[in-house]
């Protein structure tokens, strides 16, 4: 079952988020500060990373950098959400190690397809991814 770690401070985006999901064979892990992130990634070892960059105690790309950076985790992928689409955020996320970016309102189709898209090398029967 992929496992889904969906790292958001803000409630009502997280439900959205776990809304969206529905229907997809998922298990749904939560975390809604960067320590609470950094914790579950290393301990639960997440397939991949729903990023929210706005976080209450660190930046999101500091965590997208840390996995990165990490080689145990450095294969997770990383999908930032952000509310904050300024010119040059999509370059800023994606350097930071981020793998793909959704701006804030996300939608379902969106969110769905990204997920897959970042999965796909794993539907092969691969030994190096898992
Ligand atoms: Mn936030």
């Amino acid at each position: 079952m992929t496992k889904i770690l969906c790292i958001e401070d803000n409630l009502r985006n997280m439900r959205l988020v776990q809304k969206m999901l529905a229907g997809t064979p998922h298990t749904f892990l939560e975390a809604s500060s960067g320590t609470t992130a950094k914790e579950m990634i290393a301990t639960q070892e997440p397939d991949i990373i729903l990023l929210d960059i706005n976080l209450p105690d660190v930046d999101g790309t500091q965590i997208a950098t840390w996995v990165k950076t990490t080689p145990e985790l450095a294969h997770i992928p990383i999908i930032a959400l952000t509310a904050n689409a300024m010119h040059g955020d999509k370059e800023r996320f994606l350097g930071g190690g981020c793998d793909a970016y959704i701006a804030k309102p996300i939608t379902r189709r969106e969110l769905l397809d990204t997920i897959r898209e970042l999965l796909k090398p794993r539907d092969i029967d691969n030994p190096e991814h898992r």
